[in-house]
């Protein structure tokens, strides 16, 4: 049996990094997502079931590390230098220059690729096994990150060939596309949005915990290979080997046997740049033959043979007005550029974001000045800078205040987000963005309720909570500014509605910090009322599918909150729906009470979503993700990885068949 596994473990670690290989490096995905994460389940239930099987390089151990809560300094091989740089043309003409001076009656060529907006790191691999990761830290030493090196899926944890030993240095980078997604989900959660992916980049590389990176899609691109008895004379060849040794290389580079060719692929990049998926910030200009290189040497600072040269950024200048603080629904405060309109690559832009305290002082951003504007990855106009010369005699530096804008409160600094809060559940600002989110389209929908009616509810004390507004009546609305008594009437009716809506929309609407949606679903189908859930315990909160410690956390948070147990009291006074329509009490028992389900593939008879009302009225809870906590997977038609997981995990598995069968027995035709 040990040995069979032996070689199936071999079999299945092989397909996996032969995939990750096809998909980072040779960009042509040779199985299917569905199809990869079955190989995954696979290897990972085989590694369990065989601890003494699982190798250190095996594909399911990436994420394998503990998290750490520093990382040890190391000394790199060779520095990491930084290369020079420049946005003028004439400067890359004289680096020209300067080259051939010092080469005389030498042919030069040569190598420009392209300069990928990420964070510099390098890799030491010994008998083709990766041993080491490090930052660049200060060019001399760096931190050693080699647990969240793994867990980055391009970084290869074994070379293509056996017994080599080298250093590969290159850019972890981070998808524009992946960047977006990430700071959606993060203004969801109300979490201070990263200013560009770079800045994610190296927040990400930064987590103590390998799983945070595994889950962030990082990328990586390798330009730089040292090894003993390297037989490669140019830079060309390091770039071809690297691939062979199975790193992933930006295709696009050029051979250049002059400049002309240099600005060329310049040019063609400054102009295509914004339709590729990864930001770059210019080019680099390398010399190819390596001897070469060796022979021109380096400053104290930047190699001889090599500079950057980099694009000018879509950008315009305009005044500061005003620094406006803006309280969250969390208590988050940002500070917010007030501009004199200006044109942004084709759009007038009048707010722009200053992301945080931090960033004001390390710029030194004051009212007044002439600021620099960028449009970077993301949509929002972002303050990058100031014009020194441009500033205005008097000005003083941004201080930061100490209490909120709103309730005046003692702001906290949260050092581990770079945010400052201001902690009064009572704070009018905060309670404004709450009830613009309990209004919401995805909470209670509450038509008519927008940002001038909420200003002024709260300025007039006529709402402090949430609650309040179900006490709202025409006398309390009337004389209020820009609203007329049919608007009145309807703001009532449309609140008078909401109180049907379902448990998990009311849940989803309190804005507990971290329950979006699907977590808000999730949670009424575990706890079906709210008394059930306010006294969940963390591991009770825990052993629910999709909940981790977080989450858990928040949650508990909230309800140990004495504001929140009022509030809830006020909602279950105000006939809000506190507990999911089909109290446990009146549903039937079935075959899927209490038991965690799975749906995959496709029915014939009922949809996804008529299936999971199915289970759920039946008192079953349904996942989204096969695990140790599911019980029972219907696969239906096409049923891909989950099925597959399902069957390694041995956990009961029903066809339409029989899943129509079961419904019939609890009387649902
Ligand atoms: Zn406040």
């Amino acid at each position: 049996m040990s040995k069979q596994a032996d070689q199936r473990i071999a079999e299945l670690s092989d397909a996996l990094e032969e995939h990750n290989y096809r998909y980072h490096v040779l960009a042509e995905p040779g199985v299917s997502d569905a199809e990869y994460d079955a190989m995954m389940a696979e290897l990972l239930t085989l590694e369990e079931a065989h601890p003494l099987l699982r190798k250190a390089d095996s594909p399911a151990q990436r994420v394998g590390g503990e998290p750490t809560s520093d990382f040890p300094s190391v000394r790199h091989s060779a520095p990491m230098l930084s290369l020079d740089n420049s946005y003028s043309r004439q400067d890359v003409l004289a680096f020209d220059q300067r080259v051939r001076d010092a080469l005389p009656d030498e042919e030069v060529s040569y190598v420009a690729e392209l300069k990928t907006d990420g964070v510099a790191l390098s890799l030491l691999y010994e008998n083709s096994r990766l041993v080491r990761a490090a930052t660049r830290g200060n060019g001399t030493q760096g931190d050693e990150i080699t647990a969240n090196a793994r867990a980055i899926r391009a970084v290869p944890l074994r070379l293509r060939f056996s017994g080599v030993n080298c250093e590969v240095r290159g850019e972890v980078y981070m998808p524009r596309s992946a960047f977006a997604t990430l700071n959606l989900n993060r203004e969801k959660r109300d979490l201070p949005l990263f200013a560009n992916p770079r800045n994610s980049t190296a927040g990400t590389l930064k987590q103590q915990n390998p799983g945070v990176v595994a889950s962030r899609d990082l990328r990586f691109f390798a330009y730089w290979l040292a090894r003993a008895d390297d037989p490669a004379a140019t830079h060309t060849q390091h770039l071809l080997t690297l691939r062979e040794l199975g790193f992933p290389v930006n295709p696009a580079y050029a051979n250049c046997p002059h400049m002309e060719a240099v600005f060329e692929f310049y040019a063609r990049f400054e102009s295509e740049r914004d339709a590729l998926d990864y930001e770059i910030d210019g080019i680099v200009i390398k010399v190819d033959e390596l001897n070469q290189q060796r022979r021109l040497g380096a400053t104290a600072k930047s190699p001889r043979g090599a500079m950057a040269y980099k694009f000018r950024a879509s950008q315009s200048r305009t005044v500061l007005r005003e620094i406006r603080l803006q309280v969250g629904r969390t208590g988050t405060v940002s500070p917010v550029a007030i501009l004199d309109p200006v044109l942004l690559a084709g759009s007038t832009v009048r707010r722009a974001t200053l992301h945080n305290d931090d960033e004001i002082r390390r710029k030194d951003i004051r009212i007044g000045d002439t600021v620099i504007l960028e449009k970077g990855g993301d949509v929002i106009p972002k303050v990058v800078g100031v014009e020194a010369e441009d500033r205005p005699p008097g000005t003083d530096p941004f201080i930061f205040p100490n209490t909120c804008p709103a309730c005046s409160s003692e702001l906290v600094r949260d050092a581990e987000e770079a945010a400052i809060r201001c902690l009064n559940p009572a704070c009018p600002g905060q309670l404004k963005r709450r009830l613009g989110h309990f209004a919401g389209r995805n909470a209670m929908d509450v038509e008519g309720l927008g940002t001038a009616l909420i200003e002024q509810l709260v300025d007039r004390g006529l709402v402090r909570d949430v609650g309040d507004l179900y006490a709202l009546d025409r006398d309390s609305l009337a004389g209020l500014e820009r609203l007329g008594d049919r608007s009145a009437q309807s703001v009532i009716d449309n609140l008078d509605h909401s109180r049907q809506r379902p448990f998990d929309r009311v849940l989803f609407a309190l804005g507990i910090l971290h329950v979006g949606t699907t977590v808000a679903r999730t949670l009424a189908a575990a706890f079906p009322s709210v008394e059930l859930l306010a006294a969940a315990t963390l591991e009770e909160l825990e052993a629910v599918e999709e909940i981790g410690p977080t989450i858990a956390r928040s949650i508990n948070d909230f309800f140990r909150n004495p504001a929140a147990t009022a509030l809830v009291e006020k909602l279950k006074l105000a006939a809000l729906q506190l507990e999911a329509s089909a109290p446990p009490s009146a549903q039937r028992q079935s075959y899927f009470t209490g038991k965690t389900v799975v749906l995959t593939g496709s029915l014939q008879r009922y949809t996804r979503d008529e299936s999971v009302e199915l289970v759920e009225r039946l008192a079953g809870r349904v996942a989204t993700s096969v695990s140790g906590k599911t019980d029972i997977v219907v696969a239906g038609e096409k049923a891909g990885a989950k099925l597959a997981k399902a069957e390694q995990l041995q956990i009961e598995v029903l066809d339409e068949e029989a899943f129509l069968a079961h419904l019939a027995t609890a009387g649902v035709e």
